[in-house]
């Protein structure tokens, strides 16, 4: 049996948006698998999470309120949409053909189609991807019409109900086929289903109602985001087609890569070169930040290629308050140029060094070769 996303969530049909958010929290942390000890947690977590992305979204909610779960089959044009496969919903309509149908689907016509969504690509430096940024973009995206406000009829002109269809917003075709005459009916052509037309046309927009215009947009990017994640703006996206919802913009993250820093998730990895002396003898050195320099001690005898944690120096954790660590591998660099007294202070040291029988133990087992 097919489930009922408000059942799921535990509401009423009628329940505001508010509402339905509130419950989807309850229950998300409920089932949530890191928390819940129940053993199909994460299946009903699942399913509050499905119920949740229909219900919570008002266009996706009026569309299973009227056709269940059924609606998330037709997509609703734009990002994820049927309309690039070449499905419509127009199609499905014709091989039904009228009557009784009209019923099932509301209006008995195709709703006029929501506004395509807009997808940005934006790039980021490091650090304003770890610090987070308001940016302005510029997209250029369909408006409503000034001219005409999105009427589609010129100025002064009158909107009149559509002759083809007498305001239906539907067109009745006769067909033959080898079954007879199939009689069907399909959104009217000349209005489009909207039931009126225009008999002047506004000249801007030719009669659409829509033009293309250029919009700064800020966006408020949050702290932690990282390449590949995106941002979902709602209705800043495309103007839909009379009475639709709009698209939303889409903005989608790349950064920068940086000169030190390399990232992973929220923990900040980074080499430090430091001396031959240093490592050997200990010392405290300064290492940049995100928040500016800060003392690593690196403690006497420090191999090359240690890795040392500084907790809490990384990225701010995504929507939370917490940072990650910041890793610093040592390198112990090798002089290659030397001064004299570098150099006699150096053979000093190697005539006191015992490395020489440390080998010869090391490779002992290795009889024959080192003998
Ligand atoms: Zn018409
Ligand atoms: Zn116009």
């Amino acid at each position: 049996m097919a489930k009922d996303y408000y059942n799921i969530l535990g509401i009423q049909r009628g329940t505001s948006q508010e509402e339905i958010k509130k419950a989807y929290k309850k229950l998300a942390k409920k089932y949530h698998p890191d928390i819940s000890k129940e053993t199909d947690a994460e299946q009903k977590f699942k399913d509050v999470q499905h119920a949740y992305s229909v219900l919570g979204d008002e266009q996706k909610r009026r569309n299973y309120d009227q056709f269940g779960e059924q609606s998330e089959r037709f997509g609703q044009g734009g990002f994820q949409g049927f309309g690039g496969e070449g499905f419509d919903f127009s199609d499905i309509f014709e091989q039904f053909g009228g009557g009784g149908f009209g019923d099932i689907f509301g209006q008995g016509r195709r709703g006029p189609r929501r506004g395509e969504d807009i997808i940005v690509k934006l790039s980021l430096s490091f650090e304003e991807a770890a610090f987070g940024i308001k940016k302005e973009i510029e997209v250029d995206r369909i408006e409503e019409c000034d001219n005409c406000k999105g009427s589609g009829a010129k100025p002064g002109t009158k909107i009149v109900t559509c002759s083809t269809c007498n305001g239906s917003g539907m067109e009745k075709q006769i067909r033959r086929t080898f079954l007879g005459t199939i009689a069907t009916q399909t959104t009217c052509r000349k209005c489009k289903g909207q039931g009126e037309s225009v008999d002047d046309p506004c000249p801007v927009c030719s009669g659409s109602g829509r033009e293309h215009k250029k919009k700064k947009i800020s966006i408020t990017i949050p702290a932690g985001i990282d390449s590949g994640n995106h941002l979902r703006l709602r209705d800043q996206g495309n103007e839909g087609e009379k009475g639709a919802v709009k698209g939303d913009l889409i903005t989608v993250i790349f950064v920068e890569p940086h000169e030190v820093f390399k990232r992973d998730g929220f923990d900040i990895f980074m080499e430090l070169p430091v001396s031959f002396s240093e490592a050997a003898l200990g010392n405290e050195i300064a290492v940049p930040t995100l928040k500016g320099k800060a003392k690593l001690k690196v403690p006497s005898g420090t191999q090359s290629g240690t890795l040392f944690k500084m907790k809490e120096k990384g990225i701010q954790k995504l929507q939370r308050k917490d940072f990650g660590d910041q890793y610093v591998r040592v390198i112990v660099k090798t002089p290659e140029k030397m001064s004299k007294k570098m150099k006699k202070t150096l053979e000093e040291l190697q005539a006191e060094e015992k490395i020489q029988s440390e080998r010869k133990g090391f490779f002992g087992k290795l009889k024959g070769i080192f003998d």
